[in-house]
């Protein structure tokens, strides 16, 4: 962790803040200071430089006008890039996936160029995934399912260089065809999972957490949050 306190970047709410995934930012806040760990959420706007020195970075999603905006700034940029060389945790929702993928081709069929962070493209669906979403982890250290709301047109394959996040257990996904979700690449972390993401899945906000600060971090007890947990993933059976 740098300096006395926790910096979490929530990169370009601006342009990725469509579907509410800026609240990821907010439970990394909450749950820290929950421990005791002083932090603050460093809005990284189109009008801002990317500094490479937070501690943990968020992406949002957004739709296809916004995301071109934020590919470009990213591009111009390129901060996040060097965060994630050093090891820096990023969570990308959405969007953000295909922004940081090689390209993605928008719902009208144009071709962007993205930034090379994960090794994906993603293509345009015939239908729009909508919907509840559950997955298996397969990150060492996430044992819990995860939950969240998917709301995409494209689907993202995976080359070589990227793994898969965990296995569909309920709604779309990446939409390959292959009943995966998400996208590991080193630190960087996406999915499609809004909801938001942390909110739904205490675990896997821990587990950015532990990365972020360096350190182990006493459990914490939300039965509000466990209640939620249990109505979301009630939906799959
Ligand atoms: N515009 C992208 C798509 O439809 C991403 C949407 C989102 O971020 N929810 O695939």
């Amino acid at each position: 962790m740098s300096e006395s306190s926790l910096r979490i970047g929530l990169v370009l709410p601006d342009v990725m803040g469509t579907y509410g995934d800026g609240g990821n930012a907010l439970v990394l806040r909450q749950r820290a200071r929950m421990r005791g760990i002083d932090a603050e959420i460093v809005e990284l706007t189109l009008d801002d430089d990317v500094p490479d020195s937070l501690d943990v970075y968020t992406l949002g999603g957004a739709e296809d006008a916004a995301q071109r905006l934020a590919t470009r700034h990213l591009s111009d940029h390129p901060g996040l890039q060097r965060a994630a060389e050093k090891g820096t945790p990023v969570l990308a929702i959405c969007a953000a996936i295909q922004v940081l993928g090689h390209w993605y081709e928008t719902s009208s069929g144009e071709r962007v160029s993205g930034i090379s962070m994960f090794d994906v493209t993603t293509s345009p669906r015939e239908v729009r995934a909508i919907g509840e979403l559950i997955t298996a982890p397969c990150l060492d250290g996430l044992t819990q399912p995860l939950s969240g709301f998917e709301n995409h047109r494209g689907a993202t394959a995976l080359g070589a260089g990227a793994k898969p996040l965990g296995r569909v257990r309920h709604g779309v996904g990446n939409g390959g065809g292959d009943a995966v979700e998400g996208v590991v690449q080193g630190s960087v972390i996406g999915t499609y999972m809004h909801g938001p993401l942390l909110a739904r899945n205490p675990e896997f906000a821990d587990y950015l957490l532990a990365r972020a600060t360096g350190s182990e971090l006493a459990p914490l007890d939300l039965p509000q949050v466990d209640r939620l947990r249990r109505e979301r993933l009630a939906v799959a059976r």
